[in-house]
């Protein structure tokens, strides 16, 4: 709900970052009980999931623009949050209104409500419906201060006034809608309310938002609406709006018992990672180790804290104070929990002489960082304290980096695809007017980066100066099941930290020369990539990373022990598999159904007979008898080949 931060009051109040507070959102709340019920609903069907899904209503899936696509929809939206805005005031007389931009999917508004005010979004949608109807001009008037603190203090709006107080520049500017509603702001707007339509705009939720984002500050009441351009958009995006609800990471970790976030106990942002959460994480992370030992990468691990000096050094304790931890006292020193891993390789590295004969040298670490976040902007794993980076640095000789990029290109498509995600948004981020190094560093760096992505024959986009003073980067975006990009993979040179700590090697002539030094990262968090897993994949894991690969259901007590036996088999092969037991048949299912186990195996005294195992699986339903063996077989080769059932 953070993307956009502009538009209305809050372009002119600066900081004013409104933090929600986590479980808030009523409204999707609600949404996901609806689902779990439809989902219950859907139970007698015979073909599993696929049936499921064929039940639900046909969508029409239509482009959605975005804000930077399409002034229109961006004047649309904003011009939504104000007749949301004006609706609000009319229908709740006391409510004061704060700060309403644009963003990703619509709008926003908060408001300052007379206690026990519950507000009704119908009821605010009708009459948003009214003035809409009614046409209003909206009018942009330019005041002066004095003008602005004087029409601000006949409405009695204390927050305005405060916003007022954050604006800089002069004139201060003002929209009406109409002749009885007025907010400040920068704009843009339609030309009147009738431009609106009624059917594209819907009101979502509200959510508890504190005044500036502080705890100490007032608690607001945040409405979330959508607008689109068209009813059919409005319709598509509310789609995948229910898919992303009932994609939740955080309600499927819950219910698959993956993870918790135990916030009262241990506090916010911190994750624990339970058996079957941790068993899928060791799935991936052996993966990733091997792939990058496959790729010539070297694994090494390093502690968790530091002496602050390290982080002078580093230049962390200056700059990226805010993000860190307080540092702690330990005898004499002080050491502090670390925010990145890069000092520690660098560490390592300059524990000897290096010659450049040993570069490149390429150091891997999953290696778990800590960072202060503001305690209510956590978010699931998506945004969390203590994080888990899959993290490497790469120090090479500056005629290296072409090479070393491509490589990392190619290592960061092998692993992703093998999620699934084959579809990448690339951006290349170039020197910025402010930055460290000499002019031939970067043009070769930053030539060596456009080398590579050329020669990997991927589109980019480039955000010219939008590089970090350190070094140019690429970052990429992947893209979900359900059209939503996650920015995950960067490669970041970086020709400060060799600097800040005296690095070399010595070169063919005997010269002392500093290497280059690159970090990367595919995942990025651990911990987040898992929740975009989670969602990605609907907790429907492929059979290589399912903590419960197949289960077997006897049908009675008598077929117990035929399917313990065949569970042994599977076992041996390395297979994932319990055996149910305790229920009704049709219970056995059902609660497989909803561990979302991949393959279940039926077993009766026929079967036994037979040698066979009765087997449906979450992706294609009933299957029909297979041999054991069989059995045994497609189980184990899914696993290695990280393919289907
Ligand atoms: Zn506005
Ligand atoms: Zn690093």
């Amino acid at each position: 709900a953070g993307a956009g931060r502009r538009g209305c009051a809050a372009t002119a109040s600066g900081d004013a970052e409104t933090a929600v507070v986590e479980g808030a959102q009523q409204g999707q709340r609600g949404e996901q009980r609806k689902q779990g019920k439809k989902q219950q609903g859907s139970k007698g069907g015979k073909g599993g999931k696929a049936a499921a899904e064929a039940e639900a209503k046909p969508v029409v899936p239509v482009e959605l623009p975005t804000n930077e696509s399409s002034d229109r929809l961006l004047r649309l939206r904003h011009t939504s949050s104000h007749v949301m805005a004006m609706a609000v005031q009319k229908l709740y007389p006391g409510a004061q209104v704060t700060i309403g931009p644009w963003i990703d999917n619509g709008f926003y508004y908060d408001f300052d409500v007379p206690e026990g005010t519950e507000l009704n979004l119908k009821k605010i949608k009708k009459r948003m419906d009214r003035i809409i109807a009614q046409k209003l001009p909206l009018v942009r008037e330019e005041v002066s201060r004095e003008e602005a603190r004087a029409r601000i203090t006949a409405l009695g709006e204390p927050y305005k006034l405060e916003i007022l107080d954050s604006i800089e520049s002069e004139p201060i500017t003002i929209y009406h809608c109409g002749d009885e509603w007025w907010d400040l702001c920068a704009g843009p707007h339609v030309e009147h309310t009738g431009e609106l339509n009624k059917h594209t705009i819907a009101l979502e939720s509200t959510a508890g938002a504190y005044w500036r984002g502080d705890a100490d500050k007032a608690m607001l009441t945040r409405i979330y609406g959508t607008a689109w351009e068209t009813p059919e958009q409005l319709a598509y995006a509310a789609h995948l709006r229910e898919e992303a609800a009932r994609r939740d990471h955080r309600a499927l970790g819950k219910a698959l018992d993956l993870f918790s976030i135990q916030q009262e106990s241990a506090g916010g942002g911190l994750v624990f990672w339970h058996p079957k959460g941790a068993l899928m994480r060791h799935q991936i992370e052996d993966y990733w180790k091997q792939m990058h030992f496959a790729d010539g990468y070297e694994l090494v691990y390093t502690p968790h804290v530091a002496k602050l000096d390290m982080w002078k050094t580093s230049g962390h304790f200056d700059f990226y104070a805010e993000n860190m931890f307080d540092q702690m006292a330990i005898e004499d020193e002080t050491y502090q929990l670390r925010p990145m891993n890069c000092p520690f390789h660098v560490a390592i590295y300059k524990s000897a002489p290096r010659s450049y004969r040993q570069l490149p040298l390429r150091w891997a670490e999953l290696g778990t960082v800590y960072r202060y976040e503001k305690s209510g902007t956590m978010h699931g794993l998506f945004r969390v304290r203590g994080f888990t980076q899959d993290d490497a640095h790469i120090f090479c000789l500056p005629e290296q980096i072409e090479g070393e990029i491509l490589r990392v290109l190619n290592l960061t498509e092998a692993i992703l695809s093998n999620f699934g995600f084959e579809k990448y948004e690339i951006n290349l981020s170039t020197r910025p007017e402010k930055s460290v190094g000499e002019d031939a560093i970067w043009e070769k760096a930053t030539a060596g980066l456009v080398a590579a992505l050329e020669a990997k024959g991927w589109d980019y986009v480039v955000d010219e100066g939008g590089g970090a003073f350190y070094g140019p980067k690429i970052d990429l975006k992947i893209q979900d099941a359900i059209g939503r990009k996650w920015q995950c993979s960067t490669i970041q040179l970086d020709f400060n930290l060799p600097e800040r700590f005296d690095m070399s090697y010595v070169d063919s002539t005997g010269a002392k020369e500093r290497p280059i030094m690159i970090h990367r990262a595919i995942f990025g968090s651990l911990e987040r990539f898992f929740g975009i897993l989670v969602e990605n994949y609907a907790g429907d894991f492929p059979i290589w990373m399912a903590p419960e690969q197949c289960r077997l259901l006897p049908v009675s007590d008598a077929a117990a022990a035929y399917a313990e036996a065949v569970a042994a088999k599977l076992r041996a092969r390395g297979v994932r598999v319990s055996v149910g037991g305790g229920e009704r048949l049709a219970k056995l299912i059902r609660n497989a159904e909803i561990a979302k186990v991949p393959v279940v195996g039926v077993v009766g005294a026929r079967d036994e007979e037979a040698g066979e195992v009765s087997v449906r699986t979450r992706a294609d339903g009933e299957l029909g008898a297979l041999k054991v063996d069989e059995l045994v077989e497609r189980l184990a080769a899914a696993a290695t080949s990280k393919g289907a059932f």
